[in-house]
């Protein structure tokens, strides 16, 4: 049977390329993407997520990441979350719990405690530097403080047709101490179900969670709709509505893939990476771009891919 993965930003290439052997192999798509979540998690050359994201105000680092799980509909989701190594792999701990499957702040760690995960400092030398060089900006030139995030969010489908999807996230850099985002929020961050597809979303999460996008584009796939039609659709519809009422929308990116593995990618920003792999295809990295109110992509090249993490 037909399996697949994709996943948003080039940071998500290493891993992609080792789930891609589990999948081969057989093996669960849940295995597949936690495996590849993890990797993003632990490189601290991947700013804007797990180890070395981005601070918050406070010079902390608070984590947002999620789980779901196609065939069961099962969730879980953490918000907030600090000084634990891998907050998507407790996400997916958090989805074998019937109740208290979205936990946030000191509830998540408690949770993260008890269960046996690693705690560990999250906030690396290079993070806290940026972070008080950014500040240092804000005050000098009145800027906006929050210009930098990016989420990791990976759908993968595999051979028994068990479709999983996971994001992983610091959020905004600078964000309020408590602020999370839209990607542990089911429906808008995230979406899967094995008998449709996935799909899962990056970009201004205040913005994103004015629409339920992923739950939307799953929805458009059951549908009958090809996932590239699915996902444009989603993202200029929720990008039109932002702009008609409320003179602007900000950056929105989504990447999906329907139980067939044909994938599908849409942004409403001039460059967006995204990494897909199946059966077919070998781990390849595009990069998306919005023009004419479409969504075009190319193949990036190994330069690109050398010189870039986002
Ligand atoms: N959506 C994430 C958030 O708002 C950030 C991102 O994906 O760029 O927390």
């Amino acid at each position: 049977m037909a399996w697949g993965i994709i996943a948003t930003w080039r940071m998500a290439l290493e891993g992609i390329i080792k789930a891609k052997e589990i999948l081969e192999n057989g093996q669960s798509s849940l295995d597949a993407v936690e495996t590849a979540v993890n990797m993003v998690e632990d490189c601290p050359e991947y700013r804007s997520v797990g180890y070395g994201g981005l601070p918050n105000e406070n010079c902390q680092v608070e984590l947002d990441a999620a789980f779901m799980d196609g065939d069961t509909l099962s969730i879980g989701a953490v918000g907030g979350l600090r000084d634990f190594k891998n907050p998507v792999s407790i996400a997916r701990k958090l989805m074998q719990e019937k109740f208290n499957i979205f936990l946030v702040g000191s509830g998540a760690e408690e949770y993260a405690h008890k269960t046996g995960f690693e705690r560990i400092n999250m906030l690396t030398e290079y993070s806290k530097k940026e972070w008080y060089k950014k500040r240092k900006e804000i005050y000098d030139k009145n800027l906006n403080p929050y210009d930098g995030h990016d989420t990791v969010g990976m759908v993968g489908l595999d051979k028994r047709g068990k479709i999983a999807v996971a994001t992983s996230t610091s959020g905004l850099f600078m964000k309020k101490h408590g602020r999370v985002g839209d990607s542990p929020l089911s429906g808008s961050g995230f979406y899967a179900d094995s008998k449709i597809g996935a799909a899962s979303a990056t970009g201004l999460g205040e913005d994103i969670m004015k629409g339920c996008i992923s739950y939307e584009i799953v929805s458009l796939m059951d549908k009958g709709y090809h996932p590239q039609y699915a996902a444009e659709y989603a993202v200029y519809n929720l990008n039109k509505k932002l702009i008609d009422r409320r003179g602007k929308a900000g950056d929105i990116s989504v990447v999906c893939m329907n139980n067939k593995g044909e994938w599908g990618v849409a942004t409403n920003i001039n460059k967006f990476s995204f990494v897909v792999a199946t059966d077919s295809q070998k781990p390849t990295v595009y990069i998306a771009s919005f023009s004419n109110g479409k969504t075009t992509y190319k193949e990036a090249s190994r330069e690109w891919i050398n010189t870039h993490t986002e």
